[in-house]
């Protein structure tokens, strides 16, 4: 009899958010969950806003690459950095995936779950409210609506960039993507120029900044852009799109992660702090997060708040050394250090290096990346082991 008085929700999990980490649970839920009857909301008109995530090919378990694959825009075999001092070819492979190419594949394979243009006004752990009006009931709701506003950002230095996706008049000659140009000016803090072959007349061109400071002069990076293109004897023939990126690299631990034990609903993604602290991409955490939460056989917030915590934990030490490279990096290395601490981690063995995009340093690697004549003061790096610094405040030298 009591049975029959419970009404059963909605949905067995509504996911609130379909940026990467949002459009990558409901991928898994799709490819390997029939049973589970999802719901993705997405306040924007497409999935994924406009980025262009990359990865390399360690970043990801085969497994994790099997069912990611289908959102994965190019693959290239290889990659290579320029330093003034160095330069190195990397074998491994490397991928990226377009938002575009994100959205019009999960629209495609699972439209009938998702909801564009559906803002939520209140989230609580059994139900949305929408600003519609309207409301959905479910057994689980999971928040991956990215950093909010609210979120206290820990003080942090700044990966910065824009970037175009450009068609050229003659082919660029380039065969696969060159992470780091560093034979360029430095200016506010540590530059580079990225850039990521589409085609042979078409690529992505990104001016980058580890910076102190959030701030981008627009107009000024783009004419840097396009100096950039004429001083490489390429011809603009078209902007195709231009993506603006402002990641926070931080240098104290998230409180996103620290409050997850009294929150009533289990967050993902940004929300969570879960990217690596000093790339800031997060696609690989997003990746763990839906293997994990899409093997769970019940979804309730109570085991799903579980799993994410171990998650979080499993991470803690990671993060740990992470956040010290980064307060070496903006605490204690001036802005010309910086340019340095990059070319020396260049230097070190190719495994290594994968270790670091992955997250996974053994001690081993942890202690080799300190290991050698420190590109930073020594003083300054055991200061700013525990000193709090006002990032835009200038180290004397
Ligand atoms: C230009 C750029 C390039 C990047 N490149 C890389 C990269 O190469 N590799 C990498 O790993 N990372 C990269 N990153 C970082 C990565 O994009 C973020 O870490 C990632 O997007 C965070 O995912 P998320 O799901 O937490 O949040 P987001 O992707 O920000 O998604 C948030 C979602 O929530 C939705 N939303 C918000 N509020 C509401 C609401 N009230 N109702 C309904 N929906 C709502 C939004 O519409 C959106 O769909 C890049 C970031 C930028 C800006």
């Amino acid at each position: 009899m009591w049975s029959a008085c419970v009404t059963k929700p909605d949905y067995d999990l509504i996911i609130v958010g379909g940026g990467l980490s949002g459009g990558l649970l409901a991928r898994y839920l799709g490819a390997f969950r029939s049973d589970v009857r999802w719901l993705l909301l997405v306040g924007d008109a497409t999935l994924g806003g406009n980025h262009t995530w990359s990865f390399h090919e360690s970043d990801l378990s085969l497994q994790s690459l099997s069912w990611i694959r289908p959102l994965i825009t190019k693959e290239w075999f290889g990659y290579d950095v320029h330093f003034l001092k160095h330069r190195r070819s990397f074998q491994s492979r490397y991928y990226s995936i377009a938002s575009s190419d994100f959205h019009r594949f999960l629209v495609h394979s699972y439209g009938d779950r998702i909801r564009t243009e559906t803002r939520v006004q209140k989230i609580f752990s059994n139900k949305v409210e929408l600003f519609s009006g309207e409301s959905l009931t479910a057994g689980c709701v999971i928040d991956a609506r990215g950093l909010s506003d609210s979120q206290v950002l820990v003080r942090s230095g700044y990966q910065k960039f824009i970037g175009w996706d450009v068609e050229l008049e003659d082919p660029h000659g380039l065969s696969r993507p060159l992470l780091m140009d560093v034979t360029i000016p430095q200016k506010d803090g540590f530059r580079f120029f990225y850039l990521l072959p589409w085609s042979d007349t078409r690529l992505l061109i990104e001016d980058t900044y580890y910076s102190r400071t959030d701030s981008l002069d627009k107009e000024e990076i783009r004419k840097e852009i396009r100096n950039s293109l004429c001083a490489r004897g390429w011809k603009l023939k078209k902007v195709e799109r231009e993506e603006v990126g402002c990641l926070p690299i931080p240098c104290e631990p998230s409180t996103a992660a620290i409050s997850l034990e009294d929150a009533d609903i289990p967050k993902i993604g940004m929300a969570l702090g879960l990217a690596h602290p000093t790339t800031g991409y997060s696609l690989p955490y997003a990746c763990r997060t839906a293997e994990v939460l899409g093997g769970l056989i019940l979804l309730q917030p109570r085991s799903v708040k579980l799993a994410l915590m171990k998650l979080v934990e499993e991470e803690k030490s990671a993060f740990a050394y992470f956040l010290f490279l980064n307060r070496m990096m903006f605490w204690a290395a001036t802005d010309s250090e910086r340019y340095r601490i990059f070319e020396r981690f260049y230097r070190l063995s190719e495994n290594l290096i994968q270790n670091f995009y992955r997250g996974r340093l053994t001690p081993w690697n942890q202690a080799r990346i300190l290991m050698g004549k420190p590109p930073v003061s020594v003083k300054r790096a055991v200061k700013s082991l525990w000193q709090n610094r006002d990032l835009n405040e200038r180290v004397p030298l």
